[in-house]
């Protein structure tokens, strides 16, 4: 999305083609426990919350790494993983990411903090879960450009892939080839890798043929 700003020689369709390859902007907290003994209680591992101010929380996963091993008591810390999308509903898809990017950028950490005591305190109350004795630490990642974009046939053209935004973005302009995520039309890394490889060998190709 930011390449047209790079090289402004590119021709009009293409630079258009780029500036629709809008990401979702994506927050990832981790919240320290005092324990889980609220979980425990309530046979909770993993909270789906459609509206609510992050819409997806999980225990961490029991990890063994070498010597390490991960708590399995309940009476141990533990951290909590919470998602959420920054967006407006209402909007098409990329409207609402790039409204939930300039919210992103705009939020103070205390209004994440308030959130994230106000929700788990209404979620866990039940099984006895008081935010203020019970959260230790708080982190808040935040990625405006997260999520590279993948074909939603809610909200885009029916194209043919030639057409995609993705693939005409990504035509090599001279000696520079295009790589990244979004290149692909995917958001993981396995599309980040195949496009790396598809711009190299473009490169490989050009010197072959210079
Ligand atoms: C929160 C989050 C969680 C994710 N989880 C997963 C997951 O579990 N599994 C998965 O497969 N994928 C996951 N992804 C997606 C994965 O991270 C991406 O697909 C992958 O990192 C894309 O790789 P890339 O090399 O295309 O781009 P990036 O990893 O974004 O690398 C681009 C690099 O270019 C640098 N750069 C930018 N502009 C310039 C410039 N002008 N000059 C020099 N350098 C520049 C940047 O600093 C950056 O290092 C996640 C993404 C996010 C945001």
């Amino acid at each position: 999305m930011l390449i047209p700003y790079l090289c402004p020689e590119l021709p009009p369709a293409q630079k258009d083609a780029l500036h629709k390859l809008v990401k979702t902007p994506l927050v990832y907290t981790s919240v320290a426990l005092r324990n889980w003994q609220a979980f425990d209680k309530l046979k909770l591992y993993r909270v789906y919350a459609p509206g609510s101010y992050h819409t997806y929380f999980h225990l961490n996963a029991h990890v063994t790494v070498g010597t390490y091993r991960s708590t399995k008591s309940p009476r141990d810390p533990i951290l909590v993983h919470m998602v959420r999308t920054p967006c407006k509903p209402g909007l098409p898809e990329h409207e609402q990411n790039r409204a939930g990017r300039a919210e992103l950028l705009s939020t103070p950490f205390e209004t994440f903090e308030r959130n994230i005591r106000d929700q788990l305190g209404r979620t866990l109350k039940d099984g006895g879960f008081d935010p203020a004795g019970d959260i230790t630490a708080i982190t808040v990642n935040r990625w405006p450009h997260g999520y590279a974009p993948e074909y939603n046939p809610l909200f885009d053209p029916e194209l043919l892939e030639p057409e995609r935004p993705h693939v005409v973005g990504r035509a090599q302009f001279g000696r520079i080839a295009i790589a990244n995520s979004d290149s692909g039309g995917g958001a993981y890394t396995d599309s980040a890798i195949d496009q790396g490889h598809r711009a190299v060998m473009e490169l490989l190709h050009t010197v072959g043929q210079s």
